[in-house]
């Protein structure tokens, strides 16, 4: 399975890095390997000094699809998790000024955080869902999916005329405002509306 993650898709955070806002999405791809395993903190890597979170709302392939018009995305995922996509920003900061790709700041191990999973018909609209992030009780990240550029089943729309999607295949669909640093011992907490989706300690 792969993860594929979407990068500049709310304008808020696109003001925080002062990045431009782009006129297709940003596509990256991260390994299964970088996902965190169940129960396990997440280890800070030694590459990095400025590992950052960027919660993200999830969502779960769940039939092979290429080319899937957005009429028929809704039909290809029944089910809407949150996650972290962890980035090593000073390692992403030297890569995008060279010009190189962002493998190494956003694929390393353990570099995505995939909580539980809740079945889309529980929301009346999934282009309408609050997401948030606490980091040791404090609100440090806040979103809404009516904010995103490229709503869910444009996102689908589009990766999927480049990769094949298959079954358990996850898409990452960006992050709002609120990245920061993370250090050893935080608490990363999220959840979708009320529900808390996942709970993370940082080593
Ligand atoms: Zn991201």
């Amino acid at each position: 399975m792969k993860l594929i993650c979407i990068g500049r898709n709310y304008t808020d955070h696109i003001k925080e890095l002062e990045n431009e806002k782009p006129t297709d999405p940003v596509v990256f791809l991260k390994p299964d390997t970088a996902i965190l395993l169940k129960k396990q903190p997440f280890f800070i890597p030694d590459f990095s000094d400025d590992v950052h979170h960027e919660v993200e709302i999830l969502v779960k392939i769940n039939k092979v699809g290429k080319h899937i018009q957005k009429k028929f995305a809704s039909k290809y995922y029944d089910q809407i998790g949150l996650g972290i996509d962890f980035t090593a920003r000073d390692l992403q900061r030297q890569l995008k000024e060279k010009g190189l790709p962002w493998e190494k700041a956003k694929a390393f191990d353990g570099a995505a955080v995939i909580g539980d999973w809740l079945d889309k018909t529980r929301f009346p609209d999934v282009d309408n869902l609050n997401f948030s992030l606490r980091k040791n009780e404090t609100l440090v990240q806040q979103g809404n999916t009516s904010h995103m550029l490229w709503k869910i089943d444009e996102i689908i729309e589009y990766v999927s005329k480049y990769f094949t999607l298959k079954i358990g295949d996850i898409i990452f669909t960006g992050t709002p405002a609120g990245v920061g640093k993370v250090v050893a011992n935080d608490k990363l907490v999220g959840c979708i509306e009320n529900t808390q989706m996942f709970s993370i300690t940082v080593k």
